[in-house]
């Protein structure tokens, strides 16, 4: 690969602190220049992440709490709140209806509107977004609470329709894209459909493999060769238009 995607690669939703080489796995991405955002599902996990990512260049860490953990932490939220004003990103946190979690749903949208009001109060946060089968209640609760204020959302491994990814994007979402939402016509289809000045790119790693391999960050780069296939463009182009992206996204 050529110096200049090598360090233009963006992965906006990894859990680093999932890996066995955690601390060697940031060190790679620092050495690759790869943009990597650290989510992590409990505010625990936190002043570890903080600690090791907090005079990196190129990673960065997300608070969070995450919706298929709630039913057991929702009582984290104290410990969560206590962090946020260290916190600039924020996630993983959202909503999950799937079968398995969906007896918690409740007491997620309790968490979730808790999150949304805190990042409204204290502005200027940048939240990675889970919304598994619950698009609707999740982009409610966005326009509810953050509508007007300077805080931005990036629905990750979004799954929802192309009605609710309009409507996603008129509330001036992001989404973070992967290779798994690649791997299939509709899902391919459906990424094509989405506006490219609001297009980035993640892992979830370790959710999803690159081949037989977990995914690392620098997995990405497959990611960005699908979307220039897709859109009949080439790599570098992709990457630097995810990379404009960010830069639009995090800047204040
Ligand atoms: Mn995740």
């Amino acid at each position: 690969m050529s110096r200049a995607v090598a360090s233009n690669l963006v992965d906006f939703h990894c859990h680093l602190d999932l890996y066995p080489d955690f601390e060697a796995l940031i060190a790679e991405c620092e050495e690759a220049r790869i943009f990597t955002l650290g989510v992590t599902t409990t505010p625990a996990a936190w002043p570890r992440n903080h600690e090791l990512t907090r005079v990196t260049r190129h990673v960065r860490t997300a608070l969070g709490l995450h919706p298929q953990l709630v039913a057991e932490r929702a009582s984290e939220i104290d410990l969560w709140d206590q962090y946020l004003p260290e916190a600039r990103y924020v996630g993983e946190v959202g909503l999950d209806s799937g079968p398995k979690y969906y007896k918690s749903l409740p007491k997620q949208k309790e968490v979730f509107e808790h999150v949304l009001r805190r990042c409204a109060r204290a502005g200027n946060k940048i939240l990675t977004v889970h919304s598994v089968r619950s698009v609707t209640p999740v982009l409610d609760m966005v326009e509810q609470h953050l509508a007007n204020t300077d805080n931005r959302v990036v629905l990750h491994w979004f799954t929802g329709t192309r009605k609710e990814a309009l409507r996603a994007a008129q509330l001036g979402c992001y989404f973070s894209v992967n290779g798994t939402m690649l791997s299939k016509p509709v899902g391919r289809e459906f990424v094509t459909s989405l506006p490219l000045a609001r297009l980035l790119t993640e892992t979830d790693g370790p959710f999803t493999r690159s081949g037989a391999e977990v995914a690392r960050p620098s997995d990405v780069l497959a990611t960005v060769d699908q979307l220039a296939v897709l859109r009949g463009t080439d790599r570098d182009e992709v990457a630097r238009l995810v990379r404009a992206n960010l830069r639009d996204l995090i800047s204040d």
